[in-house]
């Protein structure tokens, strides 16, 4: 490593009188890098090179001691200009191909990096930029390494093979019999039958999973702030994914006339006077229901007596922009889940995990009748960070359960994820400062995809109520009728 940062600081006088004072004050106050000062007219020009310690750290203990000594003199400090740093790092894997990153131009060789960055302001080292592009650089070529690989997947438990009512698409037989309407790109409207069975899937998971197990309602607003995606890293992670929210510029009629005037003339948006009445978004569409539910704990300190907190919400559908998205309701723009949010121990998460697992298999068994399967995943990007293998990391982690899709065919590679479990650890009770009084606390979430169940419900027992099993039924044995259209 080596850190080599020249950089200057305005004066509000001219100084070069005291220069031999201020060698004999850098020499006692002893910096522990090589240290180059000189005065030059009204500015004060700085050169660290450092090998261990970084020097834009070393760089703001260091104006503290000078803004003293010059404050002595009457001679104040104007702030830190950086006007060349020049960072040399070793990675652990060369890159595959070239990389770029903000702020610096970046030059490597074999497995050294060179990274250059010029005129930049003190807010620039205040902030902790520097630290973050090192980062970054080491994230960019791991990921060259795991980009197109597929997630760790291994089977942890499968039902018996079944035999099943059909082999029809039930999204393509719901759409012939008009239950469902695509209303846009993976958005759907569900008649009265389909609404029946996502929520006869709903009270199925409310009454046989969360109630007995004792989790506890609460209700989100749908939007969720970017502050809050940035600390989950939803943000960073799936940009490409979120549907934005925009707020108009004004809710004034008057600013808004031009382009109500082109909607009456011409019967169409017109996109660009739209644009010009909204603000740039800082929400989106609730992806998953988790990030709202840690950012209302966020700085909380949770009574043990309270632990382990469990909650869920079914208030807010998620919404995600999907590759494709016309097909079916199993991969949808717009769905409807139940998400519950645990947060405890380790072992009380452990033991929860367990318990979650036997209520969602007798629902699988005995009310749904599936053919599925549970796995443990692993994106390959945490299994390079050494996350599987190790105990505590054993621990962490998701289980996917899926069901198989007759229709689909084979049957050694047709299944649909229908929800999942994961302990994520401390990772977001950090991101959200949440404490408890004595506790190490480690938090989780499940996921149950209402239209995951219903297709794979439906594809394996087939749309006509008197062929479903009996613990179905009494959750709904009769459909509500479709609306007569001519
Ligand atoms: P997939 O791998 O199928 O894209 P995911 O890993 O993105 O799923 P999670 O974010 O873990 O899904 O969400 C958990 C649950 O939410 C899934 O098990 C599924 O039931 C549901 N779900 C996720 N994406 C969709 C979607 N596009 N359409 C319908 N349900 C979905
Ligand atoms: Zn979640
Ligand atoms: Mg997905």
């Amino acid at each position: 490593m080596k850190f080599d940062l020249k950089c200057s600081v305005q004066l509000s006088r001219e100084a070069e009188e005291i220069a031999d004072e201020l060698q004999e004050f850098v020499k006692d106050i002893g910096v522990d890098a090589d240290l180059k000062l000189e005065i030059e007219g009204d500015k004060l020009l700085i050169q660290i090179t450092s090998h261990e310690k970084r020097s834009h750290q070393i760089i703001l203990q260091l104006y503290k001691q000078l803004a003293v000594f010059f404050g002595k003199r009457k001679i104040g400090l104007r702030g830190i200009h950086v006007d060349e740093y020049e960072i040399e790092f070793e990675v652990e894997k060369k890159p595959l191909k070239d990389i770029s990153i903000p702020f610096a131009d970046l030059k490597i060789n074999d497995k050294i990096v060179l990274m250059k960055i010029v005129d930049k302001e003190e807010d620039f080292l205040r902030e902790g930029y520097v630290d973050r592009m090192i980062r970054l650089v080491k994230e960019k070529i791991d990921k060259q390494y795991y980009e197109g690989k597929k997630e760790y997947w291994q089977l942890l438990w499968q039902s018996e093979e079944k035999e099943h009512v059909w082999n029809k698409d039930p999204s393509e037989e719901m759409q012939k019999r008009g239950w469902i309407k695509l209303m846009s790109k993976g958005k759907w409207f569900y008649f009265p039958p389909a609404a029946a069975i996502m929520r006869a899937m709903e009270k199925i998971a409310l009454q046989e999973v969360v109630a007995p197990l004792g989790f506890k309602e609460i209700i989100q607003p749908m939007h969720v702030s970017f502050a809050t995606w940035i600390r989950t890293g939803h943000l960073e992670g799936m940009p490409g994914e979120i549907y934005y929210i925009c707020e108009p510029e004004s809710r004034e009629i008057e600013e808004w006339e031009k382009f109500v005037d082109l909607l009456k003339i011409t019967r169409q948006v017109d996109e660009k006077e739209l644009l010009k009445n909204l603000k740039p978004p800082k929400t989106g569409v609730c992806y998953a229901q988790c990030p709202n539910i840690y950012a209302a704990l966020a700085g909380k300190t949770i009574a043990e007596e309270s632990l382990p907190l469990l909650i869920f919400d079914h208030s807010t559908p998620s919404d995600r922009y999907e590759a494709g998205g016309k097909h079916g309701i199993e991969r949808v723009d717009e769905f409807h889940r139940i998400e519950i949010v645990y947060i405890g121990t380790k072992e009380q998460l452990i033991e929860l995990r367990e318990k979650l697992i036997e209520r969602y298999r007798h629902v699988f068994d005995n009310i749904l009748d599936l053919e599925w399967r549970m796995a443990r995943v692993t994106p390959f990007y945490l299994q390079q960070a050494g996350i599987a293998g190790e105990e505590e990391n054993e621990i962490k982690g998701t289980i996917d359960f899926e069901a198989y899709l007759p229709y689909r065919g084979d049957r050694s590679k047709e299944w649909l994820e229908i929800q999942n479990i994961s302990i994520v650890g401390d990772k977001y009770i950090k991101a959200f400062n949440i404490k408890a009084q004595k506790s190490q606390l480690w938090s989780g979430c499940s996921g149950i995809g209402l239209e995951r169940w219903m297709v794979a419900f439906l594809a394996q027992k087939g749309m006509e109520p008197e062929n479903w099993p009996s613990g179905f039924k009494k959750y709904l044995d009769k459909l509500p009728g479709m609306p007569k259209f001519l």
